[in-house]
């Protein structure tokens, strides 16, 4: 029998499974709803490409040094409001359909599950725009990238960084057509609970009838208090990230899948060409590239990835800046986080009780505490000092 990695480290990017010259392996939920190869023995032949394919039993080296590194928006504003940070991913999809290309991304399908489709229009593009909180079925999406890549068609492909890491071990390196983007990531929720959430959503908003649209970064309350909406036929649900119960139990680590507590993909360097992220901090860092309406980080890692960059800069406002400086703000990029402590307990309950009450007993509200008035003259001489600091640049 092969070796497969196990359970607990599996991120599911499921090179495992479609390098499977007889599919045998299939990509099965477990009880938590994150899914895992599942072998059928009777009709594996040993060759061991499952095992040599799997990029958590054969790490990957990858160098720290970047082409290139910015905050970065493009400028044009509705596609910058469609995206959820500066809406860079959308000028590098058109750069490939202009060139005949085709763009892999993640997708809400009719039920509101994630997965990953391919797009040869900017119709289509348009799917993969905005992020989706969840871990996407990736399906056969290496296989397609293949055949696409052997007809002679560029690739733009995006998705997590174990996602891009999984098609970097199936493909065996990296390809003169092909452009990869992943992205600073948290950790990925499961599909299970997203599916739970989304019912018991429509069951109490709108009589059980699913939402027409879904968006988990709304721009309308800010890039940097986004809001979490479902849009219905007659009415809508709109809340702050911070008081959507899913975008709770989301950032306080309660559902996310085992592996991105120990993920294998993180740092400044990557396989990837591009990585796309948040860039939090940067009214700080680079005060002059915010106005609260999304603003990217972006990481070149290839020479590939800057004469890319070059090509579409004339679409984007740009300004340099430090990759050391800017992970600051979004540790994600180089940490995994550590998992609630309540997480068991969580996966133990959830299917039973309803969600929200679960995950607002478990995660509380944290009351914000009222800061003191010698904290508050503090912070007030702060901000005096850095405004002078910035009259004097
Ligand atoms: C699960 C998840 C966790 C993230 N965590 C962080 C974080 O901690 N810090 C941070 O700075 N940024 C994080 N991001 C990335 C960020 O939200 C933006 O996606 C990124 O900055 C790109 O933004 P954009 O404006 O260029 O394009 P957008 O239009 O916002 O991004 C669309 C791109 O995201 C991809 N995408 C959307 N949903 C998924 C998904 N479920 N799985 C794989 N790919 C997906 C699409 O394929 C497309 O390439 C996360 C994204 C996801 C999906």
């Amino acid at each position: 029998m092969p070796t497969l990695c196990s359970h607990h480290l599996c991120n599911g990017c499921s090179a495992c499974a479609q390098i499977c010259p007889k599919n045998c392996i299939s990509m099965q939920p477990d009880t938590e709803g994150f899914l895992h190869p599942s072998l059928d023995s009777q009709c594996c032949v040993n060759c061991g490409l499952c095992t040599s394919v799997c990029p958590v039993l054969h790490p990957t080296d990858v160098s720290d040094s970047l082409t290139g590194c910015y905050a970065a928006y493009n400028t044009d504003e509705p596609e910058r409001e469609k995206a959820s940070s500066g809406g860079i991913f959308l000028l590098l999809a058109r750069w490939v359909l202009n060139h005949g290309g085709v763009v892999f991304g993640a997708a809400f399908d009719e039920d509101f599950t994630v997965s990953h489709r391919s797009a040869e229009t900017e119709e289509a593009v348009y799917a993969f725009c905005g992020s989706k909180y969840v871990q996407s079925r990736i399906g056969n999406s290496y296989r397609e990238v293949q055949q696409f890549l052997q007809a002679g068609r560029y690739i733009l492909f995006t998705g997590t960084p174990c996602q891009v890491l999984g098609l970097h071990h199936y493909l065996g390196g990296t390809h003169e057509k092909l452009l990869t983007a992943d992205i600073i990531c948290h950790g990925v929720p499961s599909p299970d609970v997203w599916e739970r959430y989304v019912k018991e959503r429509a069951a109490k908003d709108n009589d059980g009838i699913l939402p027409k649209v879904i968006r988990f970064r709304a721009k309308e309350t800010g890039w940097s208090s986004f809001s979490v909406q479902f849009q219905y036929a007659d009415t809508w649900y709109s809340k702050r990230h911070y008081e959507d119960t899913f975008m709770h139990g989301f950032l306080k680590n309660l559902y996310l899948r085992p592996s991105c507590h120990n993920c294998i993909a993180k740092g400044i360097g990557r396989v990837s060409d591009f990585t796309l992220a948040d860039f939090w901090g940067i009214q700080r860092i680079q005060p002059d590239m915010y106005d609260n309406r999304g603003t990217s980080l972006v990481l070149l890692h290839t020479e590939k990835a800057s004469a890319v960059w070059k090509e579409i800069s004339a679409r984007i406002k740009a300004d340099p800046t430090e990759a050391e400086t800017a992970v600051n703000s979004n540790s994600a990029a180089i940490i995994s986080v550590d998992s609630h402590p309540k997480r068991e307990d969580f996966f133990a309950r959830y299917k039973n009780e309803d969600f929200e009450k679960l995950v607002w007993e478990l995660v509380p509200k944290e009351i914000p505490v009222k800061p003191t008035l010698k904290q508050r003259i503090r912070a007030k001489i702060g901000r005096v000092f850095r405004r002078f600091l910035c009259v004097l640049k």
